[in-house]
Order: structure tokens, then sequence, then C-alpha cells
């Protein structure tokens, strides 16, 4: 117990410690708001897009980026559309015929459902597609909910991941048109866009796919691996327009899906890139 006489000013400091406490208790809460959200929508215009004026460190710097990543140019056409194998058959496209300086990123799978790449997608402003399969997501669509909330656009990958190529087709037809009625009534969206597993199809799959409403069958030229290198499916060992890079998920042994997707971001940016939405050109 203290004597009669110290517990007045034990008091006062008690005060001013809780008052300072509380202080820095609301300091943090703001600063854990997006800068964004509480500016104005004018005064929002004014803020240059992927560099929040009010925040001490902008985000790119946060995401590990030495520059801020620019917004992709305004799509004022799209580019012809790629040859089809037939009549009423989707294009298979693996990169897109522009010469915008724009890569495309793609998300298979759904394996990794880390709440910190909603982040990176939300402050980043990434215009990402994830390729969503029924039986790897499981019981986690809420967190790609999440992310189409901030922008990410969702697309079809099967119910359950099957190798397509020579299964008849009433079971190619199960698995995408499937998958294609679940995503319209977790995302009230039905996608466009279909990845086969593993990039491995045949024309029954092109037939299904027209036939359960997709206009594309989405491949890739560039694949981000797991300790997150770049490999190519043919041609130059480099980024370029156009591209669309397929990062798959699920690999435990390599980085975070953030991590990987950081060294994608800095290498896109070394070679006078920047991300494009694959939706605004297909
Ligand atoms: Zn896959």
């Amino acid at each position: 117990m203290l004597p009669r006489a110290l517990a007045p000013r034990r008091a006062r400091v008690l005060t001013l410690v809780a008052g300072l406490l509380g202080l820095a208790l609301l300091a943090g809460c703001a600063q854990s708001v997006d800068p964004i959200e509480r500016l104005s929508k004018k005064a929002a215009q004014r803020v240059r897009p992927h560099e929040p004026a009010t925040s001490a460190e902008p985000a790119y710097r946060r995401w590990g980026l030495a520059l801020p990543l620019p917004p992709a140019p305004r799509v004022r056409a799209r580019p012809p559309a790629a040859r089809t194998a037939g009549p009423g058959l989707p294009p298979v496209v693996d990169r897109v015929r522009t010469r915008d300086r724009v890569v495309f990123l793609t998300y298979d799978d759904g394996a990794e459902q880390d709440p910190r790449f909603v982040d990176m997608v939300r402050e980043l402003r990434l215009p990402v597609s994830l390729f969503l399969t029924d039986s790897v997501v499981g019981p986690g669509y809420g967190h790609f909910a999440r992310l189409q909330a901030v922008g990410a656009r969702v697309q079809n990958h099967t119910l359950d991941h099957p190798a397509l190529r020579g299964l008849p087709y009433a079971g190619q037809r199960a698995e995408i048109c499937g998958q294609q009625d679940k995503l319209t009534s977790r995302f009230g969206i039905r996608p466009r866009f279909f990845r086969p597993p593993y990039g491995t199809y045949d024309t029954n799959t092109l037939r299904a796919a027209a036939d359960c409403g997709l206009s594309a069958v989405v491949r890739w030229r560039a694949s981000l691996e797991g300790g997150g290198t770049l490999t190519y499916t043919y041609g130059e060992p480099r980024l370029r327009p156009g591209d669309i890079v397929s990062v798959a998920s699920g690999e435990s042994t390599g980085l975070t899906l953030v991590k990987r997707t950081t060294r994608l971001l800095r290498e896109t940016q070394e070679r006078g890139l920047t991300v494009g939405r694959l939706e605004d050109y297909l």
C-alpha cells in the first residue's frame, strides 16, 4: 500500500499514462485504415494512384517494391480475337497480342488463403485473375470473396482438377459446368474464362467450355514456380508485353504467395512493364 500523501499524485500519473495510451491507440487505429478510404472522392482523385498521400511509407514500399506500380493503360479497343479451332469454339490463348506494356497475373487452384495477399491486392490495386478449383478451395470461398471485393476477378478451373484431355465429353462438361454453377452462386458472377488443369485439353474440352458459356480458354506462357523463379513454355525466357503468368499455389516448400508476388512484380518492373487486367483484353 502507498502512503496516503502519495495517493493523489499516483492518481494523476495514472490518468496521464491512461491518456497517453489512449492517444497512442487512436493513432494506431487511424494508421491501420486505408488512407484512401478516409479521403473524400474529390481529394482521392488528386492522389497519385498506388501512392496514398497521407501514409508515412507508400504502399509499394510496404510490399517490397522500389518504385510505384504504374496503372495499366486504358484499353480503348480489345485486340482482335485469337483464332479458334472451329466454329463455336472458344479461342485458346497463352498470351495477349498487345503492344501495351502489361503482363497479366493469374493465380491457380486456390490453396493458399493468406489474408496478407488480400491486403497486397487492395493496397497495390493489383488487377489479378483467380482460377479456382472447388475441391482445392474447400471451405475457403470467403477468402476469395474478399479478394473479389478488392478488385480480383474469379474464373473457372474445374470442380476437381483432373487432367481433362482424353476424358469423355460428359465428364469434362460436368467438371466445367459444375464449377461454373458453383462460382456463379458463390460470387454472383458468371466466369468468362476457363483454365484447364495442367494446361492440357482436347476438342471435347473446347466444346464443353463453349457449352458451359465460357468465351476463352486461358493457358500461360510464363509460370511462377514455388521458389519464385519464372519458367517459360516457349519463346524468349523473359517477360514480354501481353504475357500471361500463371502463379501456382499450394507449394509448401516455396516462398509465400505474397513473397512470390513481390518477386514477380519486381521482375515486371525491371522489364519496364506493369500489370494489366486480363478481362479488359479478352
Ligand atoms: Zn491448377
